[in-house]
């Protein structure tokens, strides 16, 4: 798979922050189920989708937890799962 640059803004620390604070619950992959049709990669928001090595990996840095990409992984290889609070 060959990788693709695309221009994408992201908010920084100072302005509104790293929109991954905002999450209540988080996308996780199951690479067993996933097609690699990169559907997720295109609907998501926040390009918070990367594809590292072939792998799609999520930045939770910038996922704001808005289950975009769940809705709409036609194999459904993505679950919303809780937050877990830290307590800090
Ligand atoms: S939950 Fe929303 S912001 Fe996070 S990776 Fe999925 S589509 Fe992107
Ligand atoms: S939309 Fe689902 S099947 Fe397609 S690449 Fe993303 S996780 Fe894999």
């Amino acid at each position: 798979m060959t990788s693709v640059i695309i221009p994408a803004a992201r908010p920084a620390i100072g302005s509104a922050g790293k929109t991954g604070l905002w999450r209540l619950r988080r996308p996780v992959i199951n690479y067993d189920k996933c097609r690699r049709c990169m559907l997720c990669w295109m609907y998501c928001p926040e390009a918070a989708i990367e594809v590292r090595e072939g792998v799609l990996i999520v930045d939770y840095d910038y996922c704001k937890g808005c289950g975009i990409c769940a809705s709409e992984c036609p194999a459904g290889a993505i679950s919303m799962v809780k937050e877990e609070v830290s307590g800090k």
